[in-house]
């Protein structure tokens, strides 16, 4: 089997050349090549030696998914659809601000989690994605954003104010969040190589602040993240009370709320922020009362926390509505009075369905649980 260098972060790479018999330390060259110059021919990489150079065009390559579709939102996100073979395809979603750019990262083919509320959750699961096709959608994103408008950077004025329509300006990749299709802690070695990868400053150099891990809760791969790769945490809640959350987010059967809270106070012990992101969707008539809201006060009251509520986002044959913005208001403001940083994310690029637990990619379900419910894969 070929191998592909994109596959591996600074220490394997080190250790593949070592067995070729060459200098650990042209990892280092090589990663910058890859990732930095988004270079994928060997013969290009100049302070290589061309030996070195012959010996890996013969044996490796650098790969990356096929963008099959490349849509842009009427705000400016933009979705990319990835091939990634057997007809299976995965979604990676770039957000444009006027700070930053975030890239929304898919970590496998579907997902066997089944959230009652996610499009991913609905159509089953395929198959895990490897490091080069995690890492490759990065790698695909700088690289397109360059190429689309000439990689400008977003104008300044005089005085060094960014100008007011900087959206219309690609950038690069300053932030990544692992929020995309699939659940990442279950796919974790190849999950914790390509944050490797995102964190090397020989590489993309992101700082861990900016790399954010979103999981539904898998309780003992939290504990194994903060010892292996303590990046920002953001966790799916979305109900107040295990018997909800049994419901929304099947997986609290087997790892219940108090567990999962208490595995959040361990994660801050080694967390690069003081604090997680709990991820609330807002579910008109299911979890969006003012009495859910005392819950949820009391609930988290011990973790030092932010949260995130996300209106729901309909696609293609999902059961529920999106809680209304005066219900949303006022839920809100309930936890912000009773000290509670909250904020309610922005729906992005809903008009592709680029939103949170939009993206469907194309999964030929292996659980044959979509052929069991009703919705119609894109
Ligand atoms: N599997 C991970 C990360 C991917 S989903 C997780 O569950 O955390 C990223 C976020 O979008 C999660 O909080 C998820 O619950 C939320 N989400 C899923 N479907 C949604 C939908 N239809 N509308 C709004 N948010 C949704
Ligand atoms: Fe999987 Fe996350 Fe969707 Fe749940 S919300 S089904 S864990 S991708």
């Amino acid at each position: 089997m070929t191998i592909n260098l994109l596959d591996y972060d600074r220490e394997g790479l080190a250790d593949f050349l070592t067995e070729m018999g060459e200098k650990p330390f042209r990892a280092r060259q090589i990663l910058k090549w890859i990732h930095q110059s988004n270079q994928s021919d060997f013969n290009q990489m100049s302070d290589l030696a061309k030996n070195l150079r012959a010996k890996l065009s013969k044996i490796s390559v650098i790969t990356v998914p096929q963008v099959t579709r490349d849509h842009t939102a009427a705000d400016g996100t933009r979705k990319w659809l990835l091939s990634v073979g057997s007809g299976n395809g995965v979604e990676s979603v770039f957000i444009p601000e006027a700070n930053r750019g975030t890239l929304c990262v898919s970590s496998q083919v579907g997902c066997a989690l089944a959230c009652a509320f996610c499009a991913t959750g609905k159509q089953g699961f395929n198959r895990n994605l490897s490091v080069a096709e995690i890492v490759g959608q990065l790698w695909l994103a700088n690289k397109m954003l360059m190429e689309k408008n000439g990689c400008q950077p977003p104008a300044k004025t005089r005085n060094g104010i960014l100008d007011p329509q900087p959206v219309l300006f690609a950038r690069r990749v300053t932030n990544v969040v692992m929020m995309g299709m699939g659940e990442p802690l279950a796919n974790f070695e190849n999950v914790v190589t390509a944050l490797n990868i995102m964190l090397d400053d020989h590489a993309y150099g992101l700082s861990r602040r900016r790399v954010t891990v979103s999981t539904s809760g898998l309780i003992p791969a939290m504990d194994r993240l903060r010892k292996r790769c303590p990046v920002a945490l953001a966790v799916s809640l979305h109900a107040p009370n295990d018997v909800l959350r049994d419901y929304l987010v099947p997986v609290n059967q087997k790892y219940p709320i108090q567990d999962l809270l208490a595995a959040c106070q361990r994660y801050l012990q080694d967390a690069p922020r003081d604090f997680i992101t709990f991820e609330y969707v807002m579910l008109d008539g299911i979890n969006d009362s003012v009495s859910h809201a005392r819950e949820l006060i009391q609930l988290v009251r011990d973790v030092p926390c932010k949260i995130n509520l996300i209106p729901f986002n309909a696609f293609p044959g999902s059961e529920f509505k999106r809680s209304s913005s005066e219900s949303i208001r006022v839920f809100r403001d309930m936890l912000m009075q009773a000290g509670l940083t909250t904020t309610v994310r922005k729906t992005r690029g809903d008009d592709i369905a680029a939103a949170c637990g939009q993206l469907a990619g194309r999964v030929y379900d292996k659980t044959r649980r979509s052929t069991r419910g009703k919705l119609e894969v894109i």
